[in-house]
């Protein structure tokens, strides 16, 4: 058997002491020099063959078993004996005798440190030393512990500095924002038609990406410092994820991506704030169409259980490799095969997801087969209370939709049938049938939606809406498109427009209710 030794080799061997490593039965291992030659045996006549009991006389022998023996199996060592040794001419020195029992793999070894006893001073030079030794290691420990703790702190105080940066740079960012935006508005008003109108086309997109960077930004440092408030009211998830869904489709429809809904039955009830919901919805589909080479398939599940309700995006793009599948949620973390595809991220929009989903009391997850694998999100979050009662969730969805909507369209029968629905809903409503009729109705009705026809007599609703949006009233009012037009050049027109929603005629009635709902929920809110 090969016994590792307490020590280097040589020390062992050479120590001014007596060593000896011996099995729990007390037959000898290994022997140093020393010990050889204070016994009179070879190293061969010792190890192996010799056990301690041969070396102690009778009284020592039995102090030895009924003393050190069960000491050291309770405590694992046995400090200062005093007894005699007996030699191989069976003479008696006397010594004292240090022992340390050692676990070295499955077996116990003792260890023997033997001093005569006649050097005491060496002994205790030896003592004195193993105690300066030990109190060294605690001091070390100790200093270790507090450069643990100093470095503790300067990381957290660096972490909360660059949340308080985070947070500072994306409110200062947006000052600048606001009158580069109002700026380009106003070129775009007067050069739109010239030959400089690509040119602002492009500095308008990149203006509105430079924004939600900014935004994105400002809501995960409003997150990680506990500073979001979440506006809650009842709502309906299978309407708010079909709403993020028809967001999307332009995105889907140039990547050539096929989107399938599978959405329960009946109303999926939680308690909780429509905007950053769908905020949830929107950024996992954007990112699965992001992370999947065009002509993919991507699937929106909406199903409600235990208590739960469940939304999963899957996709079968590029995957996530396991390892990264822990760190995916944290901020600022993008995978290497994804960053080529980054297309802009900053790698936050998965640590927003995650904070507003607990915010929300829910919870979300990653998974994926691996790279190239596909992946899938799922997001649970409670079901409010009148979930369980399906006729509650419909009053909610029946209850009336208070805001003040103006119609624009200069067909007159569809806006009129269009307004009579909107007042069977519960809304104030007015309608023009221009687009100069409308802008002189605003100032007056103050409207916090306008439905906009794209094709109107004298100005068309892509212009419209940016005058809208130049007026003091336009600014925070919700505008949506309504066109006979659903391509994707359509949608990003009325986006860069300002247009907040793009709908397509024939209008989706459902739809248009649960914008409007947000708006009146969130109105509600603030009240
Ligand atoms: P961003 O998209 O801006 O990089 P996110 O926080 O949304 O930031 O995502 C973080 C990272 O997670 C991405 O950079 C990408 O590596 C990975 N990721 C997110 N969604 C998917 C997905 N559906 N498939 C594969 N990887 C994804």
């Amino acid at each position: 058997m090969s016994i590792p030794l307490p020590a280097g080799e040589v020390l062992f061997d050479h120590a001014a002491c007596a060593l000896l490593v011996t099995a729990p039965d007390g037959v000898i291992l290994r022997a140093s020099n020393t010990a050889c030659t204070w016994l009179g045996y070879d190293h061969e006549e010792l190890v192996g063959k010799i056990r301690m009991r041969d070396l102690l006389p009778v009284g020592a022998r039995l102090f030895y078993h009924t003393h050190c023996q069960p000491i050291l199996q309770v405590q694992g060592s046995v400090a200062e004996i005093q007894v005699d040794l007996r030699n191989r001419r069976q003479e008696r020195f006397p010594v004292l005798i240090n022992i340390m029992r050692r676990q070295e793999g499955e077996q116990p070894i003792d260890h023997w440190a033997i001093f005569k006893a006649s050097d005491r001073q060496a002994y205790e030079r030896e003592l004195l030393h193993a105690r300066k030794a030990a109190e060294a290691a605690l001091e070390a420990r100790r200093d270790a512990e507090e450069a643990l703790k100093r470095l503790n702190a300067q990381l957290s105080a660096a972490d909360r500095r660059k949340d308080e940066f985070l947070a500072t740079l994306s409110h200062e960012l947006r000052n600048p924002l606001a009158p580069m935006r109002s700026a380009l508005d106003v070129l775009t008003l007067k050069f739109a038609r010239s030959a400089d109108g690509r040119l602002l086309q492009a500095f308008d997109r990149q203006l509105r990406h430079l924004t939600r960077l900014v935004d994105d930004l400002m809501e995960v440092s409003r997150i990680t410092q506990g500073r979001m408030q979440l506006r809650r009211a009842p709502v309906e998830l299978s309407t708010l994820v079909r709403a993020a869904a028809q967001d999307l489709a332009a995105t889907m429809e140039a990547a050539g991506h096929t989107l399938r809904l599978d959405i329960a039955h009946g109303a999926v009830m939680v308690d909780g704030d429509a905007t950053r919901l769908s905020q949830v919805v929107l950024n996992l589909l954007t990112n699965a169409a992001k992370y999947t080479p065009n002509g993919g398939l991507i699937e929106l599940h909406l199903a409600s259980e235990d208590g739960m309700a469940e939304i999963r995006v899957c996709d079968d793009g590029i995957g996530i490799p396991l390892e990264a599948l822990g760190n995916i949620f944290d901020m600022f973390s993008q995978l290497e095969p994804a960053l080529d595809r980054a297309k802009g991220g900053l790698g936050i929009g998965l640590a927003l997801v995650r904070g507003i989903v607990e915010l929300h009391g829910g919870s979300i997850r990653a998974d994926s087969a691996g790279t190239g694998k596909g992946s899938t999100f799922s997001v649970r979050l409670p079901l409010s209370a009148q979930a369980s009662s399906p006729a509650a969730a419909a009053a909610v969805d029946a209850s009336p939709v208070r805001v003040r909507v103006l119609v624009v369209d200069d067909n007159e029968d569809a806006a009129q049938i269009l307004a009579m629905a909107l007042e069977c809903a519960g809304c104030d409503i007015r309608v023009a049938h221009s687009a100069g009729a409308a802008l002189a109705l605003l100032p007056a009705f103050a409207p916090e939606v306008a439905l906009l026809d794209i094709g109107l007599p004298d100005m068309n609703g892509y212009e419209l809406a940016r005058r809208v949006r130049l007026l003091p009233e336009g600014e925070r009012m919700m505008l949506i498109a309504a066109t006979g037009w659903g391509q994707q050049k359509d949608r990003e027109r009325a986006f860069d427009a300002g247009f907040d929603h793009h709908l397509t005629k024939p209008i989706d009635f459902e739809l248009l209710r649960t914008l409007l709902q947000r708006v009146g929920s969130s109105k509600d809110f603030d009240r």
